[in-house]
Parts: C-alpha cells; structure tokens; sequence
C-alpha cells in the first residue's frame, strides 16, 4: 500500500459546490482523493468527478504557460505571465476607452472560488466601470 508523501487539503474545483478534499500526494503524483469529514458542505462524500477527475493535473499535454499571437492570423506561441497579462490589460484599456465600460462583459465560473469571483466583480466594476458581470450558474 502506497504512504503519501504530503496530504494538501483543498477545495473540489469541479463546480460551485465546493466539497472539501485532501489530496494524498506521492512523489509529486496525486494517487488519491478524501472527501474530508470535519466540514458542512460534503461530510465526506465525493461524486465520481471530484473523486476520480484529477488526471489532467499530470497530462502531459496540459499548458505550463500562457499562450500568445502575435497577430490575427499568426500561431499561438507560449508566452510569459507578464507579457500575457500586460497584453490583455492593454487590450481591455483600449477597448474601454475607445467603446465605452459597457461595451465589456465578463463571465465568471462556478469553478472559480467565492473570492476569486469577488475579485472579478470587483475588477469589472471598480476598474473596467461596468456591471456587465454573469456567471455559469445562472444557466
Ligand atoms: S465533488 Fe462533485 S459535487 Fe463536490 S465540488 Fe466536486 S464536482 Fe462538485
């Protein structure tokens, strides 16, 4: 029987549920998943995805950095946070000045925490200016 090397509690990042979970972690591997028992949103149950969904945290295949064109019609190339961020905030600048605050939505995740959803409603409304803010849930 496999021994963890370190257990990390965390939140499911399914859906907006937010069933707790502790992660059993072996040689930087994620081979088990605990629905946690001492919290009132799961009591320890799991469903199959918040059990069994975390082979995309090793796939090979997964991005290790953000993507970037150059132009319209040139390839994705990877890119650094810094350039990527400074990009869209130019991006996002431009086009609120240019066409107004509401001519920019966004739409947030039942994924996404209850803080990181704070934080983009408040990026939408104390920075961009508009209340154009929906969520997935809402479907
Ligand atoms: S375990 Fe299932 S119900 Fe719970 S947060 Fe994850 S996806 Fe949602």
């Amino acid at each position: 029987m496999l021994t963890s090397d370190r257990i990390v509690t965390t939140t499911c990042p399914y859906c907006g549920v937010g069933c707790q979970i502790d992660l059993h972690i072996k040689d930087e591997m994620i081979y088990r998943v605990n629905g946690r028992f001492d919290n009132h949103v799961n009591y320890g149950n799991l469903c199959v995805k918040g059990r069994f969904g975390y082979d995309y945290v090793h796939a090979p295949d997964r991005l290790q950095s953000p993507l970037m064109r150059a132009d319209r019609h040139s390839d994705l190339t990877p890119t650094t946070w810094d350039d990527a961020l400074d990009t869209v905030a130019q991006r996002l600048r431009h086009v609120r000045d240019t066409y107004g605050p509401d001519s920019i939505a966004i739409l947030t995740s039942a994924k996404c925490t209850n803080e990181e959803n704070y934080l983009l409603q408040k990026l939408m409304r104390a920075v961009i200016g508009s209340n154009n803010v929906d969520h997935c849930a809402r479907l």
